[in-house]
């Protein structure tokens, strides 16, 4: 069985003192039960990383960094590497947030690059797909969706940790949440599409999280759907006592 990742995008949000503030009451209450059924992570901006890192020690709330650039070490003025996230603890990253494939124009190439350099230090990538209300209402949704797919996980093998987050760009920050039949119907054509790629096993295997919109009212009707693993969750995630409802009430729809 796949277990249930909740992944807290703060974009950019929450400095160090935020921060400070946000983890030390999580850690006080949350209920140290959830983590044998489900996993929790938080995904502060870079400049909060390293008080986050501080903070998790010895918890078993793991550290995530929202994005990471393809070489170790070098010429790249405002880019951060993966060496430098695992020196610090960090055991996830986004990759290919729609955000930043919009605003910043990351590019398929750049992505699987990034998939790759993450693995490579052993941080497992999670890898941002999904369409545009525009690409949805013209039908091609799957196609550009099995673009993003195919091409983010061009470099990799199928003994490769990664997640895939399944996050339509107009679910994102909408409060318009994709149902869990669209939801999971995309996901389960993102499975196939795993599948095709590296085998049965791997496909069965692979968390793929829902990611727009997720709310402590939601979630429990969207994890309940078999092929939803858990959600990447942004504006939702800021708010700790909201935070803590989500996680109470995905944990209800286990049982
Ligand atoms: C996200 O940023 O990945 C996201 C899903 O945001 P929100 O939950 O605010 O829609």
């Amino acid at each position: 069985m796949r277990k249930i990742l909740l992944a807290g995008n703060w974009k950019m949000n929450k400095g160090i003192k935020e921060t400070e503030k946000f983890l030390k009451e999580l850690k006080n209450e949350i209920e140290e039960e959830i983590f044998e059924k489900i996993d929790v992570a938080v995904f502060p901006p870079f400049t909060s990383l390293y008080i986050a890192s501080i903070l998790l020690k010895n918890t078993k709330i793991y550290l995530g960094a929202q994005n990471v650039f393809y070489e170790k070490e070098g010429a790249y003025t405002g880019e951060i590497s993966p060496t430098m996230l695992k020196e610090i603890g960090v055991k996830y990253v986004i990759v290919g947030h729609s955000e930043r494939r919009i605003i910043t124009r990351e590019n398929d190439e750049m992505i699987a690059k990034k998939l790759k350099a993450a693995i490579e230090e052993k941080i497992v990538p999670i890898l941002c797909v999904g369409e545009t209300i525009e690409e949805r209402e013209r039908n091609i949704h799957k196609e550009v969706v099995e673009r993003q797919v195919q091409e983010g996980l061009k470099f990799l093998k199928e003994d490769d940790e990664f997640i895939i987050a399944y996050e339509p760009v107009w679910a994102i920050g909408t409060g318009k949440t994709a149902t869990p039949e669209i939801a999971g119907e995309m996901q389960g054509f993102i499975r196939g599409k795993i599948k095709e790629i590296f085998g049965k096993e791997k496909g069965e295997k692979v968390r793929i999280l829902y990611g727009g919109s997720i709310n402590s009212k939601n979630i429990e009707e969207l994890i309940s759907h078999p092929e939803i693993d858990g959600g990447l969750i942004g504006g939702a995630s800021l708010k700790k006592e909201e935070f803590l409802s989500i996680i109470k009430n995905s944990i209800r729809s286990l049982k």
